[in-house]
């Protein structure tokens, strides 16, 4: 019997596959492109089909987890809607188990990452704790007791658009005003101005002591921190877990966040404030946790 179990992030920019070991240890990994969302389906099981092989070097493969940016129906591996894939109402996993030969599982990227940080991250001393991501957006999972908690039709943790000025910015999800209109990777570029390349160039000039560029990291840490502060106060979690690419501005970021997570939060200063971590799984997140879908069955 195989033990090798693929995970693949299947992101809006590249397809990252990888193998990974029983206790989370990432062991390879191989990448594609991510085709347009305008592209026909069948380009990426391409790419995704080349990173497995790729990871498989002619070895038997036991089982594959996607980790889909994307909404997915679980109960069917399918995916319903991505803004950056070209699978659309897709039966994406029944038709890969049929090309590959071997079981395949989904699910979306958010909760890949969850998992991943429940089984070898913060998880490990942590039952009870909210994992928010900030990237380009904001992504968030609850967990509850030890499990991923999903909501009653699979879709909890969107606290990207929890409605935080009245009337504010226009979203891309329709509404205005949502947090991540404020507090995200594409907050940072737009307050911190033209003359810099993209976030990380944002986080490496402010690591430099640029003053206009550690402005806008803080500003977007503020902004976070208030949030927060309404997760909090809705959640009461243990811990507040923080993923995503916006983080490794480390300190710059997270001090203005517990700021403003303390200044925000109802009652204040007569209750413990949950700790702000850094996740413990990194940027390879959404693969490891597919990985662990697929050796665990889901
Ligand atoms: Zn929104």
């Amino acid at each position: 019997v195989t033990d090798l179990h693929v995970g693949v992030d299947v992101g809006g920019t590249k397809v990252l596959a990888g193998e990974v070991s029983a206790e989370g240890r990432v062991l390879r990994t191989a990448r594609r492109r991510t085709p347009g969302r305008l592209a026909d389906p069948r380009e990426l099981d391409d790419a995704v089909t080349e990173a497995v092989e790729e990871i498989a070097g002619g070895r038997t493969v036991a089982s594959v987890g996607l980790s889909v940016a994307g909404l997915v129906d679980l109960t069917r591996g399918r995916v319903r809607f991505s803004t950056h894939l070209p699978w659309q109402e897709d039966h994406t996993a029944a038709r890969l188990s049929e090309r590959w030969g071997v079981p395949v599982l989904l699910d979306n990227d958010v909760s890949c990452a969850a998992v991943a940080e429940l089984a070898y991250g913060r998880g490990l001393t942590h039952s009870d704790f909210l994992l928010v991501t900030i990237g380009t957006g904001i992504g968030g999972a609850i967990i509850h007791q030890g499990r991923l908690w999903r909501g009653a039709n699979g879709m909890a943790g969107e606290f990207g658009h929890i409605r935080v000025v009245p009337d504010g910015r226009q979203c891309e999800c329709g509404l205005r005003g949502c947090l991540e209109e404020y507090a995200s990777g594409n907050a940072l570029r737009r307050l911190a101005g033209d003359s810099y390349e993209d976030g990380e160039a944002v986080t490496a000039a402010a690591a430099a002591g640029d003053p206009r560029a550690a402005g806008a990291i803080a500003a977007v840490g503020d902004w976070f921190g208030i949030g927060l502060a309404g997760l909090v106060g809705s959640f009461d979690p243990a811990a507040l877990v923080i993923g995503g690419g916006v983080v490794d501005a480390g300190e710059l970021l997270l001090g203005p966040t517990r700021a403003a997570l303390e200044r925000s939060l109802v009652g204040s200063g007569h209750r413990d404030l949950p700790p702000v971590l850094v996740a413990a799984c990194g940027p390879a997140a959404g693969m490891v946790g597919a990985a662990h879908i697929a050796r665990t069955g889901g």
